[in-house]
């Protein structure tokens, strides 16, 4: 067995695998990162690789091109990017998504990654699955109207969270000085953000005599409504928070829910010498009823530790940094890739994994689950909570090495 601390990093993989132009150099040096156990099943005229290679994907998939040892067999896709993603660009700012048509296994939540330029809106809107959404960058007004007819509006920053159940109707709008920039989840792995209830298409297909009556208008006021869908389109930066609360009735109509959270700011739900995660779901941020996450810092050397989630799968947005994960399931089925910033990670139901910091600056995630509660169970804590002697039948492993096994759930490890 290799060791499983080691890591390919990408400027030693660079100078092994492309010393050389040629197709004998290639070999020899992919043939050199192989370990000596491989090197038994395998000669160097196995692992030449004399053809064609995306240099830029090999790259950045060290652990994809040269696997560990220990991955076995096909497990299905646990890796895109937004990179790879349609661009929807218009004026005003652009969107584009990583759906179950581009994760397929990802059957439950969906991710959408949007820019506002300053005033700009993502028109008003609703559709059927609940949206989360994490401010990656700049500043955002946002709306939502509750069945009760009570409002919310709050301004959100970089780090802070909105929630928005399925079906009530909101907005967002870009603000001051350069918009914003943030990543939605849905709670449907099909949902595409093309796809939404639009108040510009309603008006657009709705008889003009019907909207006079349900507006009280005439005719010609009719006429100045939109023809075509807006979706994101600019426009006027708002007037102040204070402002636009009172415009609209101010303390009679505000909503009670609260809609909005600062994740960031808050304080780590778990901190460790190895890095820290901060978990919002239903218990500490009502409104997300059915999407929980954990934002997961770990520092270089560090690790989120071997474990599962027994209720979910996860999905993974990469914010920065550089990580490997491993997937394992069964039976005895292993697939090792890695992660970059803008990458999305996909993890099926309660199969086992860790993510590994494999680069020199703070690896910062995203994981996210459909699920009111964030659970997970960690190995190290399972082991440890088991008399010793049923380990030691298990591992070979005698009482006092067990011992030296983590015995707490600790999330982020280092050595
Ligand atoms: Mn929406
Ligand atoms: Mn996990």
């Amino acid at each position: 067995m290799s060791d499983p601390k080691k890591v390919f990093r990408t400027d030693d993989l660079s100078r092994r695998v492309f010393l050389g132009a040629g197709g004998a150099a290639l070999a020899t040096s992919v043939w050199a990162g192989l370990s000596a156990q491989a090197q038994e099943r395998v000669s160097s005229h196995d692992a030449s690789n004399p053809g064609q290679e995306n240099k830029a994907l090999f790259e950045q998939n060290p652990n994809s091109n040269l696997p560990p040892e220990t991955d076995n067999g096909a497990i299905g896709p646990i890796w895109y990017s937004f990179d790879l993603a349609h661009k929807r660009i218009q004026k005003g700012g652009w969107t584009h998504e990583v759906t179950q048509r581009e994760l397929p296994p990802s059957t439950d939540l969906a991710g959408v990654n949007m820019r506002l330029t300053a005033g700009s809106f993502r028109e008003l809107h609703w559709h059927t699955a609940d949206e989360w959404a994490y401010m990656l960058y700049g500043s955002a007004r946002v709306t939502v109207l509750n069945p009760d007819g009570t409002v919310f509006i709050d301004d959100v920053g970089k780090g802070d969270l909105w929630y928005f159940p399925a079906g009530l109707p909101h907005s967002i709008q870009g603000l001051g000085p350069d918009g914003c920039e943030f990543l939605l989840v849905f709670d449907e792995g099909h949902f595409s953000e093309d796809n939404t209830f639009l108040l510009s298409e309603w008006v657009a297909h709705t008889p003009p005599e019907v909207l006079e009556k349900n507006f009280g208008l005439s005719a010609e006021e009719i006429a100045k409504l939109p023809k075509d869908e807006l979706y994101i389109f600019p426009a006027d930066l708002p007037k102040s928070l204070a402002e636009d609360r009172a415009a609209v009735g101010g303390k009679a109509v505000q909503a009670q829910q609260q809609y909005t959270f600062k994740m960031a700011a808050m304080a780590p739900t778990q901190k460790t010498a190895g890095g820290e995660v901060r978990v919002v779901d239903s218990k500490n941020f009502p409104a997300s009823r059915n999407i929980a996450a954990g934002l997961v810092t770990v520092k270089p050397g560090g690790m989120r530790e071997l474990h599962w989630h027994p209720n979910a799968s996860e999905w993974q947005f990469y914010l920065t940094g550089k990580g490997r994960m491993t997937v394992f399931m069964p039976t005895g089925r292993a697939r090792t890739m890695d992660f970059n910033a803008n990458d999305v990670g996909f993890v099926p139901a309660v199969a086992g994994h860790y993510v590994e910091n494999t680069g020199d600056t703070d690896l910062i995630f995203l994981e996210m689950f459909k699920t009111h509660e964030f659970q997970d169970i960690s190995l190290n804590n399972w082991i440890r909570r088991l008399p010793p002697q049923m380990i030691t039948s298990h591992l070979n492993l005698n009482e006092a090495t067990i011992r030296k096994i983590p015995s707490e759930k600790q999330e982020i490890l280092i050595r």
